[in-house]
């Protein structure tokens, strides 16, 4: 018997105790620990933000789907990884021992590094959660009555690009179909070195298309945007060149601001000795196994992945919906694989793509691999992406009621896609 815990129920967690579960026997019990009792479709809060979604159509209450396939659930938040001795200890003070522990416990939101920013004691709102999302729209709707500047964009070290750009162009449709878009400046502000970089360098033509829709969409935008402080209606922030001289200090005021903070990993991973790196995303081999401590497996944002270039202004490289699934399944194969006594030799990989909402219309990109140069480079935009996007929600949430274990990308996006496994696996 071997016990198996996965601690965090998002996007990586769900999917991975669904997938261990139906690969492995009955005799090895699987518990998912996490902060919350629910799962929360973390693509969709863009769209709770403007109020084109409430929470109870992204929220799944996860007890009774995890007990009826077999998975226990303990709703709680983990407080400290006793990595030497297999346990970890719960906010309660009681203590869970494993055999296999999988960490999937997404991002810290490091708010803190840009003074004023962020939804709790700042004067930036956020969609990382839905409970920012929400607040966001609270916020919007009081705006709506007085409207003004607005800022969207993400902080200096954000890695996760593709939800700011979203957000921009959903809240243009928006305002667009309420007909006071012209009451509305609309600036992007971002630590990526240029419109379209998205953490990846840039995928196909995401620069030229991108800036492009932002002249016809009148968004301004700053970018190599060093933002160093927020206050009441008003942002700071220093534009970089190239080469990291300073280029001119900005005060752009706002009525709504919308910034995607940098990430760092939660505090009880990041608290383990040799677990991980100094900004707390867990070190894992090729494998997806820790490199300090074999019985420790991690997947989604939670991992540590290089950024892809260094750019004037810091920024990371996102992890997407496709590199978690694959780390996922290479988690399921690697664990099975050692119960039996066997090596686990799966590769998760480090491939992004992404389908982008923009309001009536939508953007996709494939980057495989995630470092340039490519085999697949490729970036579209229609209204089937938007389309796509509403039917990637709907399944996920399905799957997740479902206990479904099939990986959504790997069956479906990359077939509607065309793309048939052309990476380097
Ligand atoms: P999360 O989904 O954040 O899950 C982390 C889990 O860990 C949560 O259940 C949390 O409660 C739990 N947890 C945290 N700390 C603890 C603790 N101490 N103890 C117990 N539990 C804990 N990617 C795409 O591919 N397509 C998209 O359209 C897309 N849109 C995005 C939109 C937004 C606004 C953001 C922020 C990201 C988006 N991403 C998208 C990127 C990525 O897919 C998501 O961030 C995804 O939610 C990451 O999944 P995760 O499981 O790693 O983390």
């Amino acid at each position: 018997m071997a016990r198996i815990i996965v601690v965090g129920a998002g996007i990586g967690g769900v999917p991975a105790a669904y997938e261990l579960r139906a690969k492995l026997g009955p005799e090895h019990p699987i518990t998912v620990v996490s902060a919350q009792a629910y799962f929360q479709f973390v693509p969709s809060n863009p769209w709770v933000a403007v109020g084109k979604r409430v929470r109870k159509e992204i929220v799944v209450e996860l007890q009774p789907h995890l007990e009826k396939k077999g998975i226990g659930f303990v709703a709680q938040s983990v407080s400290v990884i006793h990595a030497d001795r297999n346990e970890i200890g719960l906010a309660d003070g009681s203590v869970l021992p494993y055999d296999y522990l999988v960490i999937a416990t997404g991002p810290r939101l490091a708010f803190e590094e840009v003074p004023g920013s962020g939804p709790i004691d700042g004067f930036t709102h956020s969609i990382c959660t839905v409970d920012h999302a929400e607040k966001a729209f609270a916020a919007y709707e009081n705006f709506l009555q007085n409207p003004g500047p607005v800022i969207v964009g993400a902080m200096p070290g954000a890695s996760c690009f593709g939800p700011a750009y979203e957000f921009a162009f959903i809240l243009d449709a928006d305002l667009r179909r309420r007909k006071i878009r012209n009451k509305v400046p609309i600036t992007y502000v971002t630590s990526e070195p240029y419109v379209g970089h998205l953490g990846l360098g840039g995928v196909g033509d995401s620069k030229s298309m991108l800036e492009s829709e932002f002249r016809n969409h009148d968004i301004k935008w700053i970018n190599n945007a060093k933002t160093s402080r927020v206050e009441a209606g008003r942002l700071f922030t220093t534009e970089l060149d190239a080469h990291g001289n300073v280029v001119r200090e900005h005060e752009v005021p706002f009525s709504f601001a919308m910034m995607l903070p940098a990430f760092k990993g939660v505090d009880a991973v990041a608290g383990v000795e040799g677990l991980c790196n100094p900004r707390g995303f867990v070190l894992i081999d090729e494998y997806q196994r820790s490199k300090k401590y074999r019985n420790i497996f991690s997947a989604g944002v939670c991992v540590a992945i290089p950024p892809v270039e260094v750019t004037p202004v810091p920024t990371g490289a996102p992890k997407t919906g496709y590199m978690i699934e694959t780390m996922v399944t290479a988690i399921v194969e690697n664990i099975a694989a050692d119960i039996e006594g066997r090596q686990g030799e799966a590769k998760g990989t480090w491939n992004a793509i992404c389908l982008a909402d923009m309001g009536d219309t939508g953007a996709a990109f494939v980057a495989l691999p995630q470092l340039p140069p490519r085999n697949v480079n490729w970036f579209r935009k229609g209204k089937w992406v938007h389309l796509a996007k509403i039917a990637f929600e709907k399944y996920f949430l399905h799957k997740v009621r479902a206990g479904s274990s099939e990986p959504i990308y790997e069956k479906y996006i990359l077939k509607a896609l065309g793309i048939f496994r052309l990476e380097e696996k």
